[in-house]
This record gives structure tokens, sequence and C-alpha cells, in this order.
């Protein structure tokens, strides 16, 4: 019985003094902790800058995405402040998002395209009904993002009789590529003579410049 109660007594006392103690002393103790040191001071309050993370909806050519964005909060006053840098990486969540969601065009690939049909920004844009040549551009370096109709419509491009119907539509003169070998590029040939020649020489009965 003594024994218990001694035993019993020493070990309330042992957890209440220091635990008591330990209430207080994590308070003092993360002031100076490495997470709260990498925080800025906000000389208004006297308070620190910590990371905290928030869920945000990003809308980009009539798309959304929900991404997580960190910011960062005053842990006294609370007070909010967002860098260029956590918007631009949130930024870049969400069109990676919507890219993947809406199985879009990377910049790369779209590039890819423009070079291998052989023609400008400007030239681009002119086959998909006029978009400016700054938008293709944009589109190509990721500042910019294409929405789903104009995906498609960049995507058509691949079939060689919609690219020449395009050309022609949107006033771009086609380079003579030995890609588009086989096709019937004469339609929009008028003014040159390499293609046509070809063809009279390959199947003369169906050449245009022969009837
Ligand atoms: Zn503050």
């Amino acid at each position: 019985m003594v024994v218990g109660t001694g035993h019993s007594r020493i070990i309330l006392h042992s957890h209440t003094s220091p635990g008591s103690r330990f209430t207080v002393f994590p308070l003092l103790s993360d002031m100076t902790s490495d997470s709260l040191l990498d925080g800025h001071l906000h000389r208004h309050c006297g308070g620190r800058y910590a990371r905290a993370s928030e869920s945000v909806t990003i809308r980009v050519s009539g798309m959304s995405a929900v991404v997580d964005r960190t910011f960062f909060r005053c842990d006294r006053c609370g007070d909010e402040r967002r860098t260029v840098e956590q918007r631009e990486l949130a930024e870049q969540a969400a069109v990676a998002a919507m890219r993947d969601e809406h199985g879009l065009l990377k910049p790369k690939e779209i590039r890819q395209r423009r070079e291998r049909i052989g023609v400008t920004t400007a030239q681009f844009g002119d086959l998909l009904f006029g978009v400016p040549q700054g938008i293709v551009a944009g589109w190509e370096k990721g500042r910019y993002l294409q929405n789903p109709q104009v995906d498609a419509l960049i995507r058509s491009l691949d079939d060689p009789e919609t690219l020449v119907y395009r050309a022609a539509r949107g006033g771009v003169v086609l380079p003579q590529s030995s890609e588009s070998e086989g096709t019937e590029d004469g339609t929009v040939t008028e003014d040159g003579n390499a293609a046509p020649q070809r063809l009279v020489e390959a199947n003369a009965p169906s050449s245009p410049g022969e009837a």
C-alpha cells in the first residue's frame, strides 16, 4: 500500500510538472524552429510567415482545374501572401491537368505540326481561320492553352485534303514539301510549276494542266 501510493505519487508528480511546462515550452520553442526561421518576419505584427496550402480552381480557355497552391500565412495575424512563383506553379499544374483531361496537344507537338507543314506562325494561324500570330507563338511556348475545339482544328490539319482546303481558304501558299508528294496539291499550286510538271510526267491524262 505504501509502496503503491508512493509509487503512483511519484509517477503523477514527474508527469505533472514537466507536462505543465511542456504546454508552454513548445510555444516558445516553435518561435525558433527551423520551419519558421525559413519564413519571413511580418514586421507589422512581429509574426512569421509559414507555408500553407490551399485548393484553388484555375480557369483557362473555358476549362478549369482544381489544384493545390502553396502560400505564406503569418502565424500571428493570419496575413496571407502569394508570390508570383507560387501562382505560376499552380497555373502550370492546372494547365498540365487540363492537357491531360482533354488530351490536348503539347506546345512541342503544335510546333512540330507547323514545321512539318512548313509555314510560319502567322500562316499557321491563317490555316486555323485567322488565329493571331501571337497566339500561335504563345501555344508553342506554353504561355497560352488552346481549347479542345481549337485543338481539334489543329489536328485536322494532319489530313492532307483538309490542309489543302484550309490553305486555299486562308490564302496560305503551302511549300512544295516532299511529304505532300502523292497528295493532290496541284489545286493550290497555280503559281508553282514543280508539282504540276511532276504530275504531267507521272500521270499525264489526269493532270489539269494538260487538259
Ligand atoms: Zn502578421
